[in-house]
């Protein structure tokens, strides 16, 4: 691993640790993403750069439409399907005991050719539910299950893969909710810089980007006194509520933290999560810690995919 990354996982066990120091009851939560998200970072310096592709994509030029710079496919295509990242990436999730048997099954298909991963993350990232349940049909396991661990494979590969292409962007005027690299919604709102300036984090590429302060990420209706949740001993972290989209995000005063405390910040507020589905809100993005049981109300929770 080069030295910048090294330092890099450093950083990210420190803000780890941090907020287990500062909320001892999310401990569990903390240990079960902490050895993830730093093996997604192992995972991430295998898998090379497509410079062809980020060349590609940054003559596309300023997206004046809209639209974000990669498109679906743009996106399933960023996975190599049989690169040795995959099997790691799978090995990983094993720290999830909770699905270890729909691992075995899905690299039990994969070695026997049961499943085209390629065809899957199409799938996936177009948001094609029903093929996406097929394929998790033949493997035999339960589409959430497979949406889940497609997700989590797909994940370094974006990461890693638009690196350059979030530096490209990043002074390129952007005013809606959803990434202006992926597409995705966002997982974190934060305040940062001396002016408290609002940025979103995108729950799969991990870019980030300015946004209007009273809008919601996930309708764009701005309401002065929608609902915020927060507790008394926290006053750094909170969750927007919308009335409109009954949708909600967790957020966080960053202005004081390490940069690297943004990757884990939405760790920190696994409890604000339950507050919030509690009440009958859904997140504006779903991640594999915010998928409190049981699904919140009559929100169509699945309308987003699933990352972390
Ligand atoms: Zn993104
Ligand atoms: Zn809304």
């Amino acid at each position: 691993m080069d030295e910048t990354r090294s330092a890099h996982v450093d950083s990210l066990q420190q803000a780890c640790d941090t907020i287990r120091d500062t909320s001892p009851f999310l401990e569990p939560v903390i240990e079960a993403f902490r050895g993830i998200i730093t093996r997604r970072e192992l995972l991430k310096t295998a898998i090379q750069e497509r410079p062809d592709a980020v060349a590609g994509l940054q003559s596309r030029g300023p997206s004046p439409d809209g639209h974000p710079r990669l498109t679906r496919k743009d996106i399933a295509a960023l996975v190599d399907p049989w690169s040795g990242t995959v099997r790691s990436a799978l090995e990983t999730l094993k720290a999830f005991p909770g699905i270890r048997q729909e691992i075995e099954r899905t690299v039990e298909a994969l070695d026997q050719g049961g499943v085209d991963l390629n065809a899957c993350m199409e799938s996936l990232v177009e948001g094609r539910q029903d093929d996406t349940a097929a394929a998790a049909g033949r493997i035999g396991i339960p589409p959430a299950a497979f949406e889940f661990i497609l997700g989590q494979i797909l994940k370094p590969f974006v990461e890693k893969r638009t690196e350059k292409l979030r530096a490209h962007v990043s002074d390129m005027p952007w005013h809606r909710g959803c990434c202006p690299v992926c597409g995705e919604m966002p997982e974190l709102s934060f305040l940062q810089g001396e002016e408290g300036q609002r940025r979103l984090r995108c729950s799969l590429c991990g870019h980030d980007w300015r946004f209007d302060r009273m809008a919601c990420p996930y309708c764009a209706e701005k309401h002065a006194d929608r609902e915020i949740i927060s507790i008394e001993t926290e006053p750094n972290r909170w969750a927007e509520m919308c009335p409109s989209c009954r949708r909600y995000i967790v957020a966080a005063d960053l202005r004081a933290g390490c940069p690297d405390a943004i990757a884990v910040a939405a760790l920190g507020m696994v409890h604000l999560d339950m507050i919030a589905q509690a009440r009958g809100y859904a997140p504006v993005a779903a991640c594999a810690w915010n998928l409190v049981p049981p699904p919140a109300s009559d929100v169509k929770r699945n309308a987003n995919r699933t990352y972390m």
